[in-house]
């Protein structure tokens, strides 16, 4: 998915109101499988300026960066993270990779030719679903769809939850470019 609808699922599925001290590790947990290839965006666009084509088809797939891609989308080392936390009592980063899990976990069914390896490292497997987020190719346009109902319900859940008006501005405003984006990029090819 993408990374802003983990942000608010993520928060939606982990967040109670009593719990407000662990929205911050929520958040992290949800990102933080992402940020290495924001990381690697950024390199390679600005730092070692690669051609946008080559970006995505060439460098995103050498062994150097998938291995370090796979590392936080490892459910695995997740799920070793959790019990040693569990097992110190260290809640709040209990919380971050139970987040981070999650996410993988609504990953694993939308990644087409862009898989991640979520079981390193007790195999390099890959599931190549035949559903893709953003792949139009497979069945984008209804993937898209179903991530932007998650993303609705979960706004509005998040929406009467949260009370300050910046909180609840960030949730409209993300909403808003969610509907905007659906209505530019997929809805079309519904009557193409
Ligand atoms: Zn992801």
């Amino acid at each position: 998915m993408n990374t802003p609808s983990h942000v608010v699922v993520n928060l939606f599925l982990l967040g109670k109101e009593d719990s407000s001290k662990f929205y911050l590790p929520i958040i992290i947990g949800s990102l933080l499988p992402d940020i290495a290839i924001f990381w690697f965006y950024f390199w390679a666009k600005f730092i070692a300026k690669i051609p946008s084509s080559k970006i995505w088809s060439e460098v995103y797939f050498t062994d150097f960066w998938q291995n370090i891609f796979a590392v936080p989308n490892s459910i695995i080392l997740c799920l070793i993270g959790v019990m040693i936390c569990h097992y110190y009592g260290l809640t709040w980063l209990e919380i971050m990779l139970i987040s981070m899990i999650i996410h993988c976990l609504f990953d694993l069914p939308v990644h087409h030719d862009d898989a991640h390896r979520h079981f390193v490292p007790l195999t390099n497997y890959r599931f190549i679903s035949p559903f893709s987020y953003w792949d139009i190719r497979h069945h984008a346009k209804w993937i898209a769809l179903i991530e932007l109902l998650l993303v609705n319900i979960s706004s509005f859940s998040l929406f009467n939850q949260f009370d300050t008006w910046w909180s609840r501005g960030l949730i409209l405003f993300n909403l808003t470019v969610y509907i905007i984006l659906y209505w530019r990029f997929y809805l079309p090819y519904f009557f193409s």
